[in-house]
């Protein structure tokens, strides 16, 4: 019997839907149910989050690669785990399944870009396996180039698999189970408010205004004719297409790991806290699974090395905390819903984090970044450059055409501060990133001087999400702490890699911190916010102040005062906005950049920059607004009186 024969349907699953054993047997349940109703099934899976050598044990249990190279890349990835798991639950739960691994599957990169002319799929081995088989699982994810390497297809690559698998079987069904119910808009996870729809095939996905990550699933259906449907699983295992209000996500209140911060929070709610608003999520961490004392804080697990057995598997999911800590799962948790990442990581500093980010550019490497930039970062650069004879190209990525110019010449990396610390100087991140991908380059926009509560660079095209956490997010000038976001896969893979490597990870205490900082940060940002504005319209009618900068939404004010003299002498009478290097806490503060943050910027540069020592940077905390008015105003007026007395 030939594939078109049979009543083939083709499943994508949502790696997080496979959060956990729980999720994974209730997935297996409801394709043994659709089985049992005489279907066939052909399910394509996504990367499973939270992945541990555990998993990995159980794949390679299941699976036995006679290339020993080819399987541990396999290996290496979600997708493949996903498979084995779901393969393996499948067969518990008495299915007759038979799960291929990606060169089985044959699916094979055609021409570069993918998205051109994406795939082909050499179905000999697939169809044999949906003949003699009801359910065959197969990953998701990747294609195999013409030399033999595998390419990952990149977020909505699961989709896009599953199409195709789809379209070339003939299946009579495509739906795919996405790992947030139903939601089919740029990132799931990242979107706070979410549009819900019920069915979507491709043309309504095409003519909808929301922004569509599964663009390339999108565009291959409609090449080959095979339209799909968007659906999710109700927490008994069902696919629900179309009842919006009993959508939810397959979850497993008592057994997974800080999926998606579902558990604790889900049953306070009744909701997977997924759902909710940032700024409600950011109250309501999710809660470490196991925690016996139902703690309101996230515990702080003080601790280096969690019990293994003897022959080196961890009972739970931590086995060293340099690798991996509970509480820091929690905080990287809720930095990557805050910033609209797949997955963030926390390091000690945002110097640790602007490190890590720039490790991903290889050495003898070119980047282009962005002229005005703090100057720790450019101190930075300019030793790594030496060190790894990496080729910088100065910007003014404020210019579009200036950066036009100079990508396309090899960079593998654009760096930019939007707005730029000091000169506040704001780059155009959407109209960059279209750029840096047209020409294979990925986007690194450093966020420190805003904050994801104002500003998200994933949202509008950049790769690479970089704050200091010293600043904003911790807030209260408390700690040091730096992180990087990433949507795609193998980048995060790359990042966790280095980021157990180097040991370079925030300690348990100080992730706490954050965790407690987090917590209030978008009530914090919005106050400082309106101070800031006010600040600034007196600054903007005092005559010792010339050239005022400033961005919308910014606590962060910089100025230049008539002379050098005067700034120091105003940050020497100024008492509220109190002398300190650092910006974004609680407290307001004052900094002289030329003397303090950019000291180390040689002073060549600091004249092509226009940094001059009369400049000054406010940063504005939470105060009361009268009390850093009645503050600014004396200090302003004591550099007045002293000027007049010298003259
Ligand atoms: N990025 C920017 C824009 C900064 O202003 C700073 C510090 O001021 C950093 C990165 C480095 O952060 P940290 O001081 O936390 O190492």
């Amino acid at each position: 019997m030939s594939a078109a024969d049979l009543d083939l349907k083709v499943l994508k699953i949502g790696g997080s839907v496979l959060r956990d054993d729980l999720a994974i047997a209730k997935v297996a349940g409801h394709l043994r149910t659709r089985i049992e109703r005489g279907e066939r099934l052909v399910v394509v899976v996504s990367a499973l989050e939270g992945t541990t050598e555990k998993l990995i044990e159980r794949a390679r249990a299941l699976h036995s690669a006679p290339d020993p190279g080819a399987f541990a890349v396999l290996l290496a990835t979600g997708e493949m785990r996903s498979a084995a798991l779901l393969g393996l639950a499948s067969g518990e739960a008495g299915i007759d399944a038979r799960v291929l691994t990606v060169e089985q599957l044959g699916i094979e990169a055609c021409g570069e870009p993918l998205s051109a002319d994406p795939v082909g799929l050499s179905t000999s081995e697939l169809r044999e396996a949906v003949a003699a088989c009801p359910l065959v699982i197969v990953p998701g994810f990747a294609a195999v180039g013409s030399d033999g390497d595998l390419r990952l297809l990149g977020r909505g690559g699961s989709d896009m698999t599953a199409v195709f698998v789809a379209a070339q079987l003939g299946a009579c069904d495509c739906v795919l189970v996405k790992d947030v119910d139903g939601w089919f808009v740029e990132d799931p996870r990242a979107v706070t408010r979410p549009r819900r729809y019920e069915t979507l095939s491709w043309r309504d996905a095409i003519n909808h205004p929301a922004p569509i990550v599964q663009d390339r699933a999108v565009d291959l259906s409609e090449r080959l004719g095979q339209s799909f449907v968007v659906a999710a699983l109700d927490s008994e295992g069902g696919t629900v297409v179309g009842d919006v209000e009993t959508q939810v996500v397959v979850e497993s209140p008592a057994k997974s790991r800080l999926g998606g911060g579902v558990e604790g929070a889900s049953s306070r709610f009744g909701r997977a806290s997924d759902e909710l608003a940032v700024a409600s999520r950011l109250v309501h961490p999710p809660t470490v699974p196991g925690e016996p004392a139902g703690a309101s804080s996230t515990p702080i697990y003080q601790t280096a090395t969690f019990a293994v057995t003897p022959g080196g598997v961890a009972d739970g999911d931590w086995d060293y905390s340099r690798n991996g800590n509970p509480t820091r799962d929690v905080l990287e948790r809720q930095l990557a819903v805050l910033d609209g990442a797949t997955r963030s990581f926390a390091y000690g500093s945002g110097m640790a984090a602007v490190n890590a980010a720039l490790s991903l550019v290889p050495a003898g490497g070119q980047l282009v970044v962005g002229s005005d930039l703090y100057g720790g970062t450019m101190r930075l650069l300019e030793t790594l450059a030496r060190e790894r004879n990496l080729e910088i190209r100065w910007v003014d990525t404020s210019c579009l055409a200036e950066v036009e110019t100079v990508l396309g010449e090899g960079a593998s990396l654009i760096w930019l501060e939007t707005p730029s610390n000091p000169r506040l100087v704001a780059s155009d991140i959407s109209e960059i990133g279209r750029l840096a991908r047209q020409t294979s380059t990925l986007l690194a926009v450093d966020n420190s001087l805003l904050s994801p509560v104002t500003q998200r660079p994933l949202d509008v095209g950049a790769d690479i999400a970089i704050q200091s956490a010293t600043k904003l997010l911790g807030g209260h000038s408390d700690l040091t702490a730096g992180v990087v976001s990433v949507r795609d896969g193998e980048l995060a893979e790359r990042l966790a890699f280095r980021q157990n490597a180097e040991g370079t990870a925030l300690a348990p205490f100080d992730c706490w911190l954050l965790l407690r900082g987090l917590a209030t940060l978008q009530v914090r940002v919005e106050r400082q916010i309106e101070n800031a504005d006010e600040i600034r319209r007196i600054l903007l009618r005092h005559p010792l102040v010339e050239r005022v900068s400033s961005v919308p939404r910014c606590p962060v004010v910089t100025f230049e005062m008539v002379d050098a003299d005067t700034a120091r002498r105003f940050a020497e009478r100024a008492q509220l906005f109190r002398t300190t290097v650092s910006f974004g806490g609680v407290a307001s503060s004052v900094n002289l950049p030329c003397d303090m943050s950019h000291a180390s910027v040689p002073q060549a540069w600091r004249d092509v920059q226009d940094l001059s020592p009369a400049m000054v940077r406010l940063s504005v905390g939470i105060e009361d607004i009268g009390d850093l008015r009645v503050d600014l105003e004396r200090a302003l007026d004591q550099c007045r009186r002293a000027r007049t007395e010298v003259a």
